[in-house]
């Protein structure tokens, strides 16, 4: 297990002090809310890319940086940044080669079935209204997929009007980004 080398590390790093330097409070400097998806490519090249130092603003990631139902837990992360964290920007941030665009969910399922989950709890599952078919569909195109987000977000019935939405693509191996909702 890797956890094992994590807690080894933590206790030199703290030991050493080395969270000096990252010392801050709970409220974002740069007033914003960054919703991203959870690709280990971006964990430190999204923020690099974009100047975002700790402290600078809230984070919220899920897998393809998708909202498809106004009150999924990202969506409730966004209000509380918004309400309680003084955050005045969202900005949703996909990226080109995403594992969400075109899953293939039957695979998906088929995964499940040879890790071990049973197949009568898969049906249990669908019998009890969960479409795990639409539950993991992810997008066709990332582009289209930020703009639903984005849409979700800026015509959410609790979202002040003051709050700005913008929807981003970053490439995940040059950190170039492009606006595709402003
Ligand atoms: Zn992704």
């Amino acid at each position: 297990m890797y956890l094992e080398k994590m807690l080894k590390y933590n206790e030199q790093f703290v030991a050493n002090k080395k969270y000096e330097k990252y010392e801050t409070d709970s409220i974002p400097n740069k007033r914003m809310v960054v919703f991203t998806c959870m690709e280990s490519r971006l964990v430190e090249l999204l923020p690099k890319a974009l100047n975002i130092q700790n402290g600078d603003v809230k984070m919220v990631k899920n897998a393809g940086a998708i909202i498809r139902k106004p009150f999924d837990s990202i969506m409730k992360s966004i209000l509380v940044a918004i309400y309680e964290l003084q955050a005045e920007e969202v900005t949703v941030i996909g990226h080109h080669d995403c594992g969400m665009s075109h899953v293939d969910t039957d695979h998906l399922l088929e995964t499940m079935t040879e890790k071990g989950v049973k197949q009568e709890t898969l049906d249990t599952l669908q019998h009890g209204g969960i479409n795990l078919h639409e539950e993991f569909h992810g997008f066709d195109t990332v582009e289209q997929s930020i703009r639903q987000s984005v849409q979700i977000i800026r015509n959410h019935p609790l979202l002040p009007k003051h709050v700005k939405v913008h929807g981003l693509v970053i490439d995940p191996s040059t950190g170039k980004v492009d606006v595709v909702s402003d």
